[in-house]
């Protein structure tokens, strides 16, 4: 999910790696590390934390070389240390790999690869493709790194060269972006164009399933089965900037498209259609200990803490067990009721907030297992939880939280489900579920290919100076979080309630001034939200709904309307806050505020 860089070709690799990696540095990064080729050897150079450090130990002790790669890790497999830094060299030394992405079956290769005696020096995933490659190499680092792929389960971009077969750059992709970079008498390879702006604008873009022989005076590209592949050149003309947020005119952009794809990866994996269940590697509990469990608390702040919402209509719905969601800064000062079969379920993308942090450790002294689902591995959080579920959703750069927010539900959802089919959930209805899970990233795709409809609504109403969001049910949650992204980065004031309750205040509010935004799928409650939308027309409030289907009921009661598809009510949440993420965003945009970093606002809230 990081950053990539290798070099082949006339000059000392070194500096231009580790001037690549900086390049990257935005993208987010907990440790770094970089191989050179000479004399027939391969050195490796790795640090925890930033650059600067690696750069601090390559100037202590140098590396010479003309062929190199390197690595920013942004953890999956194991904390973020020097030892899991990449590269990850093969037993006998003569393998070096970066990788970005996840090795599915890691822990199978693993296995296989310890009977054959290979000795694993790291908690990644990654390493199992250094001693593969090893087992595999025949006199060609090519045909090893094929052989290895036919192997490997899951996602990869990989830059790997050998001292067996110097000289050359073996790249591979599927799922995780690289390019090869064209220079004269030199090459690279790079995750990201940025890292290689400095010293060519010619490029070509490998698709998954490609392989790429990248050596000084040429390239080849394969596919995994040898058959040569021709793939054009581009030529990029984006600045640095546009480059870093991949196109896109701002970080909240990029990170709210990329959700098919954290869509997809959080359940990449966990999901099994069939059983209608998920598989999920780090919960550290028990069935007996699962079955235990008679009430369960969700602890969290901001977004996450909409998402626990979310998640407990779901875990009640599906598991018939009491969840209460409170604010980790409540939580942490009051006398909560736990017990040992109370199951505590923390939220926090950065898995440092601090009020999150410190309400689970109160938790925990009281008793119960605690449960963390947090995106950045090896965080506070996911060290002391007794287990946890990654949200693999990549770094997350702009403040304002969008797809770690729909990987939070999807995670939910997954727990939800496999605790549900262990508690009496049919299995028809757990396939049901599983198969609605399964069809998210392509319906995401979809709302997004709409996008420019919410851009013009958000030009009618870029002045308004205040905001209501109303759904109900599990659309509630949603509407709140609407709500939180517009106050966040537009400065509007906007608020979130339940349809219903609208009326025992919020009313008063309403005017030919207010816009009032319904999230309203065709779900169970629809009908009940009609007769709301009909009461804020009443008043002559102005209406944007949220709709999943063209409904007679609403025939002359919405002003603006924005279509998402339907899938089971428990998971609408995922499809109906995208369109709100982008309401928020391009109203800020023609606002002219600072969208990727709000005033007074701070991506991770290591206060209390
Ligand atoms: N899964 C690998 C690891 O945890 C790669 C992480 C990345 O994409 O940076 O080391």
């Amino acid at each position: 999910m990081c950053g990539i860089i290798g070099y082949v070709g006339g000059r000392e690799a070194t500096p231009l790696l580790i001037a690549g990696l900086k390049r990257m540095e935005y993208r987010g990064y907990d440790s770094a590390g970089l191989a050179v080729l000479a004399d027939g050897a391969l050195t490796t150079r790795r640090a925890a934390g930033k650059i600067a450090r690696l750069e601090g130990t390559v100037a202590a002790t140098p590396l010479a070389g003309q062929c190199g790669v390197g690595h920013t890790r942004w953890a999956t497999h194991g904390p973020p240390t020097e030892r899991n830094a990449h590269p990850h060299l093969s037993k006998d030394g003569t393998v070096a790999v970066v990788h970005n992405g996840i090795i599915e079956n890691a822990n199978t290769l693993r296995s296989l690869l310890q009977g054959k005696g290979y000795e694993f020096r790291s908690d990644t995933d990654t390493e199992v493709v250094a001693h593969l490659v090893q087992e595999l190499f025949n006199g060609s680092l090519e045909e090893a790194v094929r052989a290895a792929l036919h192997e490997i389960e899951g996602t990869y971009g990989v830059a790997i060269i050998s001292s067996r077969d110097p000289g050359k750059i073996v790249a591979a992709r599927k799922g995780s972006p690289l390019l090869i970079g064209i220079g004269e008498n030199e090459h690279f390879v790079a995750s990201d164009a940025s890292a290689i702006l400095a010293h060519t604008r010619q490029v070509v873009y490998l698709d998954d399933g490609d392989v790429a022989v990248v050596e000084a005076g040429g390239y080849r590209v394969i596919d995994t089965n040898a058959a040569p592949l021709t793939r054009k050149v581009d030529r990029i003309d984006w600045e640095l900037g546009a480059i870093e947020r991949g196109g896109f005119a701002h970080f909240m952009l990029k990170e709210i498209f990329e959700q098919p794809q954290t869509v997809e990866n959080a359940m990449r994996g966990r999901l099994i259609l069939e059983d209608g269940t998920s598989k999920l590697g780090g919960l550290n509990l028990t069935h007996d200990q699962l079955m235990a469990i008679d009430n369960i608390i969700i602890t969290a702040c901001g977004t996450s803490w909409h998402s626990g919402l979310i998640g407990k209509l779901m875990l009640e719905e599906l598991c018939r067990i009491p969840v209460a969601v409170e604010y980790a800064s409540e939580f942490r000062y009051r006398n909560p009721i736990v017990t040992e079969r109370t199951l505590c379920i923390v939220l926090s993308q950065s898995g440092e907030t601090a009020d999150t942090l410190a309400a689970m450790r109160e938790a925990k002294r009281r008793g119960a297992r605690t449960l963390g689902l947090v995106n950045v591995v090896g965080s506070t959080i996911a060290r002391e939880d007794d287990g946890g579920i990654y949200l693999h959703a990549g770094p997350e750069i702009g403040v304002a939280s969008t797809k770690a927010f729909t990987s939070q539900v999807v995670a939910l959802a997954l727990f939800a489900l496999k605790l549900a089919r262990k508690r009496g959930l049919s299995v028809t209805r757990g396939m049901e579920i599983a198969q609605a899970l399964h069809a998210l990233p392509a319906q995401i795709r979809e709302v997004l290919d709409r996008a420019e409809q919410m851009e013009h609504i958000a030009e009618e109403f870029k002045r308004a100076p205040n905001f209501l969001y109303l759904g109900r049910g599990v659309n509630f949650p949603v509407a709140l979080e609407g709500a939180l992204k517009l106050k966040e980065i537009s400065y509007i004031h906007a608020e979130g309630y339940p349809a219903a309750e609208m009326k025992h205040g919020p009313i008063a509010l309403i005017d030919e001034m207010m816009p009032v935004v319904f999230v309203a799928p065709h779900d169970a409650v629809f009908d009940k939200v009609v007769s709301n939308i009909q009461e804020v027309k009443a008043r002559k409030g102005t209406v944007i709904a949220i709709t999943s289907r063209d409904e007679p009921a609403l025939k002359g009661l919405v002003d603006y309307e924005f279509r998402i598809p339907e899938t089971v009510d428990l998971l609408m949440p995922v499809l109906a806050s995208i369109p709100l993420q982008l309401l928020a965003y391009y109203i800020a945009v023609k606002r002219g505020s600072n969208v990727d970093q709000p005033r007074n606002l701070a991506k991770s809230v290591t206060v209390e």
